[in-house]
């Protein structure tokens, strides 16, 4: 907190992500006018080439931990930091970026053969969301965050309102907006366990969900495969299809 002016101070960090959920947040230009009166932007890392402030009270973090450079940033975000919140399904589940852990093992053989250079282990690591790094406050879900949902969780931070688990699948939210089920057309949703917390707004756009906001805790996968089945979808394809947003097991995601 600015002791004088008794203003947050706020830093925006960017680590393995495309960015693009920073990006979004420009979008809401009228709300993000008055969140930013708000608090006292000490660094946005899509915005300046400074180094992050060593003094701040919130931070917002995007993009999966790659490397070991990342994780210690994040340590030292957590030493300052009052409140952590993620934004993106890169720092929530690791995301795109983690659809390289699978196949992690390995990869720097492939490309450099017998000769890996030793920095490469010294700065690389398997992909992984920000909370298996450093414990998580809040979370803005969704590849990319609606921007809204943004405004909403930093406003819970700054005045440290409790956060929200949201627990429950996405299909009550789509049940809400009175669309039939993909299944009934033996097209595969991922909604069946996907966490909700979006409004379905995949679904409610004539799309399936591609799973974006992670596997729900109350998700019963076995369940949903069996559905796809019987839908005329093999399982297989199911389980596929929620590698992209889920490759790091749910117990390692917040
Ligand atoms: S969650 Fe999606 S939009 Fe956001 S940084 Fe990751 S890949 Fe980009
Ligand atoms: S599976 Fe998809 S389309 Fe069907 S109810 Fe759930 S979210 Fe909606
Ligand atoms: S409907 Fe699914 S894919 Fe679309 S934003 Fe929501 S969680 Fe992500």
């Amino acid at each position: 907190m600015d002791e004088q002016k008794n203003i947050p101070r706020v830093v925006l960090v960017g680590l393995a992500s495309c960015f693009g959920c920073q990006i979004n947040i420009t979008n809401v230009e009228a709300h993000l006018m008055e969140v930013l009166g708000q608090v006292d932007m000490r660094y946005w890392q899509l915005t300046s080439s400074e180094p992050m402030p060593d003094a701040f009270d919130v931070a917002v973090v995007e993009g999966a931990v790659t490397t070991e450079d990342a994780a210690e940033t994040l340590r030292r975000v957590r030493e300052k930091a009052r409140a952590v919140i993620t934004i993106g399904a890169c720092a929530a589940t690791a995301g795109i970026p983690g659809m390289a852990a699978a196949a992690y093992e390995g990869r720097a053989a492939q490309v450099y053969g017998s000769a890996v250079p030793a920095i490469i282990d010294d700065i690389a690591c398997r992909p992984r969301p920000v909370s298996d790094v450093i414990a998580v406050d809040y979370e803005v879900p969704c590849c990319p965050i609606d921007p809204y949902d943004f405004v909403r969780v930093l406003q819970k931070a700054l005045y440290g309102a409790n956060p929200y688990e949201r627990t429950s699948t996405l299909c009550g939210e789509c049940k809400r907006n009175e669309r039939g089920c993909f299944y009934g057309r033996g097209i595969m949703c991922l909604g069946l366990v996907t966490r909700q917390g979006c409004g379905a707004r995949c679904p409610d756009l004539g799309r399936p969900c591609n799973g974006c906001g992670g596997v729900s805790v109350d998700a019963n996968v076995e369940g949903a495969r069996r559905v796809a089945q019987r839908s005329g979808i093999d399982p297989a394809r199911f389980d596929k299809a929620l590698e992209m947003f889920n490759q790091v097991p749910r117990e390692v995601q917040r």
